[in-house]
Parts: C-alpha cells; structure tokens; sequence
C-alpha cells in the first residue's frame, strides 16, 4: 500500500459497519473505486450480499449486530482470517430513535448508546493493534451534526454522537505519534432509510404529513436539500487518502453550510 498517493487506498484492506444500505453501502462501494478490498460488518446478509456482489476487491462478509461484543469479536476474528488485518475502520452502523426527553426512559437511551457509541469503541479496540503494529490506519467515526450541536426529541442520540466525537478527538491524539489517523464524519440530513424511517414514526406519532417533515430537515440545510450518501462517502475517501495524513482528530460536517 502506498503511503504517498494521493488516494494509495489500492489494496488496502477496509472494515466498514452497517455497509448493506444507505451511507454505509455508499462508503463501500467508493473504497472499492480505490481498489480498496472492502468487507463488510452488518446483521442483514441479503443486502450486505448484495453490496458485496458488487465490489470488485473483496474482503469478507460477517454478520452481527455492533452491540454484541461477542458477536463482533468473532465477526472481526472471521474477517481478519479470511482477508487479513484491517487497514481503514468505518464505523458506520447506527440508529436514530425519537422522544421527548420527558418520555425518554432508559431503554431507548441505553439503545442509543450501545448502537451508536459503545459500537464504536468495540470494534475500534478490535482492530486498533493491527493498525498500530503496521504504524498506518485510518478511523473514520459516521458521527452527525447532532455530534456537534443539540437538536430537540432526539437527546439520546445526541448525546451518543457528541461521545462518538469525542472519542475519535482523544484517540487522535493517543495514535498521532503513529501514521494512524482518526476522524469524525457529521453529516446533516441525509436521504436514506434512517432519515426516511424517522420521518415516518414521527408522522404516525403526530399527524403531521411526512413530505412536510422532509420539507422541514431539507430546510434545516441551507442549501435546502437532503445531503445524498455519496457525498458523505466522497469525504471519507479523502479521509483515508494519503493527502489528508495530516488531519486527524477533527469532526467535519457535510451538511451544506448548517450552523454548528
Ligand atoms: P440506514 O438506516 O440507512 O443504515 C444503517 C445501517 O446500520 C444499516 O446497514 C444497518 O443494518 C446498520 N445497523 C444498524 N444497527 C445495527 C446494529 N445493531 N448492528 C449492525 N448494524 C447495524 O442509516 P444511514 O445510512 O442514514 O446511517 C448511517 C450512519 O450515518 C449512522 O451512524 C447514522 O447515525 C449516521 N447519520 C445519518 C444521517 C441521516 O440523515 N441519514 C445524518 C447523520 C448521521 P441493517 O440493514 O441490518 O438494519
């Protein structure tokens, strides 16, 4: 793997999560345009198949859910058998609930926690002492602008993105006397099944129209739009690049000029 390319992804082997749909299916298909051998980490094998299907350097498959440590340390110990130690993490999977914070109870905020934060640091622990013992890697953490400021009904998943934020800043720090870079990606509102899905319960919840509450996350963008997958998946690209070895522990928004 080159270190000095502008991309040098070609060959490299990259671990996305929850790579079976929207900006995780777009993140792999992207890596495997650098050539990168892709493998992916989900729980629904049909449409993890069908993005694997696709790549043209492979890696492997494992099922699992990102919040069973168990699970994961087999699914990592299945991939790294199967095509080597990983090069670029994705952190990726997630979930978003929606709630009141009067009617937040424990359960839905521990769900928020576990699939969007503690995920993260389980599989990272997994795969960190093969980056450090090569001395190059690249994190990237799928955090949100709720990483980076507050937005109302959702305080559980806010409050998991901020810690996903402030993790990659604290563990860019600890690598950065290696070439292992770590990195937040905060996109906006993104149209995938995940904002689809929200837009859906909260419409069934409320009586408000669905295509009203669209209109009302496109206007959040100044650009007044939904951000698309590959956008996101662009600034991760460049985030494993060998030109962005200088940036790390930053969190960078993708979201169309959205006040932080
Ligand atoms: P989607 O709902 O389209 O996809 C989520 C992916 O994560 C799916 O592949 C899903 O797998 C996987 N996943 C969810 N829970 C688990 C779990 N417990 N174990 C393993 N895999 C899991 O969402 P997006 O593509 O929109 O979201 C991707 C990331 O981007 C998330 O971290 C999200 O928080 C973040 N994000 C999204 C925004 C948006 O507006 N869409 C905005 C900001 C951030 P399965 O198919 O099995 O359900």
């Amino acid at each position: 793997m080159s270190k000095t390319d502008a991309y040098g992804l070609e060959g490299a082997h990259a671990l996305v999560t929850g790579g079976g749909r929207g900006i995780g299916a777009a993140i792999a298909l992207a890596l495997g345009e650098k050539a990168a051998r892709v493998s992916l980490l989900g729980r629904t094998e049909e449409t993890l198949n069908g993005v694997y299907d696709r790549l043209q350097h492979k890696g492997a498959v494992a099922i699992g859910d990102v919040t069973n440590a168990d699970m994961v340390a087999t699914a990592i110990g299945h991939i790294e058998k199967q095509a080597g130690p990983i090069d670029i993490l994705i952190n990726n999977a997630g979930a978003v609930e929606t709630s009141a914070f009067a009617d937040t109870g424990h359960d839905l905020w521990q769900r928020m926690i576990a699939v969007n934060l503690t995920s993260v640091f389980t599989v990272t622990r997994l795969c960190i002492s093969a980056m450090r013992k090569k001395g190059w890697g690249r994190i990237v953490n799928i955090a949100s602008t709720a990483g980076l400021k507050g937005y109302a009904y959702v305080s559980a998943y806010c409050a998991a993105k901020h810690g996903v934020v402030g993790l990659t800043r604290a563990l860019a720090l600890e690598l950065a006397d290696s070439e292992i870079t770590v990195n937040a990606v905060c996109p906006g509102y993104t149209d995938t099944d995940l904002l689809r899905g929200a837009a859906k319960r909260v419409a069934a919840a409320t009586g408000l129209a669905e295509a009203g509450l669209i209109e009302q996350f496109r206007a959040t963008n100044p650009q007044n739009r939904l951000i698309e997958p590959e956008e996101v998946a662009a600034a991760v690209i460049w985030l494993c690049s060998g030109d962005a070895r200088g940036v790390t522990g930053q969190a960078i928004a993708v979201a169309g000029g959205e006040v932080m």
